[in-house]
């Protein structure tokens, strides 16, 4: 485990390490197993991190650890493809309902016959069929620079074992992809589509990175380190409303009730959550429940909310402002 690495002496520093420390021994949820790659991964592992909109960090636990980003990717390949495709034409491939379904749902929308949105397997993969370029190098490569420009390092890598292992074994998804191709949803390149994305699921990131990603869509689309674009500002509300209803699989509803953040979790125990115009948080703890989102990820994003008041409806949050709280060094 590494220690914190900067802005220690700061009162919200403290209470991430308050939050690593009371959930670091909770044992309940299991490590994903469906995916045999995903079940070798050390059940320990935890991290918190934070990064402000003007590119403060706070981090605690294994935040340097690298960990495929599995759904949390559904995120950032729908901006790239709304800059692709623009949002009439998205909606008639991708929806924006919840589903109130787990994540691997097959159900289509009867009556359009579209995946109800783009955070679960069905609309991702829709999503994904959707990024331009020439051929599949060249699209995975655009889905690279554009992970590139939120993460803001250039040594990004896919592993290539977990890819393998989804490729072979992602039955159900190929099942959709199928159902979607029989219904005009994608077209028939659908094998190259389902490859991008399980190589983007397949993308390895830090918890680190995760803080940076959230931070960038706070930030209107704006690295906070780097203060590249990395998607194009028109599209950061329509990424952040689907988020915040779709977000979190079958939890999505009662998350959006009791958080009240835009969030993303993901199979491989990562969660990202978007305080718009102040923060963006990542946190990694492989032991999920069985919704499949992180079970002391959930429990830490619950005292973040209710400790800082960040709730989006919270009548607080209108007075509260958070970065205030962090420069008056009451965070
Ligand atoms: N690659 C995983 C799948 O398609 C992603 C699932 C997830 O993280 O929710 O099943």
């Amino acid at each position: 485990m590494t220690e914190a690495n900067n802005n220690t002496s700061s009162p919200f520093q403290s209470f991430l390490q308050q939050l690593y420390s009371k959930y670091k021994s909770l044992p309940d949820g299991k490590v994903a197993s469906y995916i045999p790659e995903l079940a070798k991964v050390d059940p320990d592992l935890f991290s918190i991190c934070a990064m402000t909109t003007d590119g403060r960090g706070f981090e605690v636990g294994d935040f340097n650890q690298l960990f495929t980003i599995q759904s949390i990717s559904k995120v950032f390949v729908y901006g790239l493809a709304l800059e692709d495709r623009g949002r009439d034409y998205v909606l008639t491939r991708v929806g924006v309902e919840p589903t109130g379904d787990a994540f691997n749902s097959i159900i289509l929308d009867e009556r359009s016959q579209r995946p109800y949105n783009p955070m679960v397997n069905a609309g991702a993969i829709a999503t994904t069929s959707l990024i331009k370029g020439a051929g599949p190098t060249e699209r995975l490569n655009r889905l690279l620079e554009m992970f590139r420009r939120y993460i803001g390092r250039h040594d990004i890598f896919i592993d290539i074992s977990v890819f393998m292992s989804e490729r072979t074994t992602g039955h159900r998804n190929r099942a959709m992809a199928h159902l979607m191709h029989h219904f005009g949803m994608i077209d028939e390149k659908f094998d190259e589509a389902l490859d991008l994305y399980f190589q983007q699921c397949s993308l390895m990131v830090t918890c680190r990175d995760l803080a940076v990603m959230a931070a960038t869509l706070a930030n209107n689309g704006v690295n906070p380190i780097t203060k590249e674009q990395a998607v194009d500002c028109v599209y950061v509300k329509d990424i952040l409303s689907v988020m915040y209803t779709c977000g979190m699989y079958n939890f999505a509803g009662e998350w959006a009730y009791k958080i009240g953040l835009p969030a993303k979790s993901g199979v491989s125990g990562g969660i990202i959550v978007v305080v718009p115009n102040q923060i963006g948080i990542g946190v990694f703890s492989p032991l999920l429940d069985e919704r499949g989102n992180s079970v002391r990820g959930v429990k830490v994003c619950e005292e973040l909310s209710r400790q800082f008041g960040l709730h989006m409806f919270d009548a607080a949050m209108g007075s509260c402002k958070f970065l205030e709280m962090l420069n008056c060094g009451n965070g």
